[in-house]
């Protein structure tokens, strides 16, 4: 196998007595994508800054391509990676193209590319306007195209669809398909962990500076243990076959002919048969599962970790 692109062990970040970043082991291998969720302040931002050497660890060893990411190798190695900061600083006077040849040049890169990664992001139209009347997502878009110069190996991506509308995060998903699909490797945090469905290979989730899950969404899903809630209507008394009787346990009475019950995952497909043998008329019938912002806030919240 080969080695991981990024790797941590054990890194801890401290700001006089503030751990923003504690004991943290991560891999992140090649063609991975993967989302890094938490709260303001769980320490996701400084993580990133950690793997782009802006920052050195208190404690523990940040490697990159399996270098560590202070070693005189660093300067080089950095050139492989591409990052997208949370806010990004764009000069309201320059036109779009102007703020990616300048970005560019700082890299060293060739202009010649710039066209193609422009129609990429889907600004090619606006090139020509100065930054300061673009909407958010357009700047959003220009800082992507400036994170993906030079074609890196590896991205940072810090909450790259904040403040994006559908289009432009469907978008932003379809370009890091193909970059997955190339191989890439990627990393970006995100508060919103519901549209991350199909697009992240792994979610890392952190509080307060740890890592406190880090696995597939399925995984995550299994680990919580949150139940399914199944939610049925009677048909009711004199409209058909059955007693009209009240249910009995787990079934519990909500309103008029309503009943809800909840059930684990592994005990749904008995849970659903268990409804064809209550032998009354069924009106309606609704199965909830838990959803991944329910999934998140749960991890969040719980107590013992
Ligand atoms: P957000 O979602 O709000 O961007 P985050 O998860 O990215 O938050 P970080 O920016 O990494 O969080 O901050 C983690 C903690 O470290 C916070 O408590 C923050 O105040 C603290 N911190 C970060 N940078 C510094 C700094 N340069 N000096 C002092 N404290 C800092």
């Amino acid at each position: 196998m080969n080695s991981p692109h990024v790797a941590l062990a054990g890194v801890g970040k401290r700001y006089g007595a503030h751990h923003a970043v504690q004991d943290l082991d991560l891999q992140l291998r090649q063609g991975e994508c993967v989302a890094l969720a938490g709260h303001n302040g769980a320490g996701k931002s400084t993580l990133i800054k950690l793997i782009l050497g802006l920052i050195r660890p208190s404690a523990g060893r940040v490697a990159l391509f399996g270098h560590d990411a202070h070693s005189p190798r660093a300067a080089s190695l950095r050139a492989r990676v591409g990052y997208l900061p949370e806010t990004v600083a764009l000069h309201p006077s320059m036109t779009g193209a102007e703020t990616l040849a300048f970005y560019a040049r700082l890299k060293r890169q060739p202009l010649s590319a710039n066209a193609a990664l422009l129609e990429r992001v889907g600004i090619a139209a606006a090139s020509g306007r100065r930054v300061g009347g673009y909407s958010k997502g357009m700047r959003q878009r220009l800082a992507l195209a400036q994170a993906l110069l030079g074609e890196p190996q590896v991205l940072l991506l810090d909450e790259p669809t904040t403040g994006l509308d559908p289009a432009s995060r469907q978008l932003f998903y379809r370009i890091v398909a193909e970059l997955r699909a190339a191989g890439a490797t990627i990393l970006l945090s995100t508060h919103a962990l519901s549209e991350l469905a199909g697009h992240a290979d792994r979610v890392v989730v952190m509080k307060a500076g740890r890592k406190i899950a880090d696995g597939t969404l399925s995984e995550l899903r299994r680990r919580t243990g949150l139940p399914l809630r199944i939610r049925l209507t009677l048909a009711g008394p004199g409209s058909g076959s059955g007693s009209g009787a009240p249910l009995p346990p787990p079934w519990r009475a909500l309103d008029g002919n309503r009943y809800e019950r909840l059930c684990a995952e592994d005990e749904k497909v008995a849970a659903i048969r268990a409804i064809g043998a209550i032998g009354q008329d069924i009106r309606d019938l609704d199965i909830d599962v838990p959803g991944l912002d329910e999934i998140y806030a749960h991890l969040l919240e719980r107590e013992d970790i």
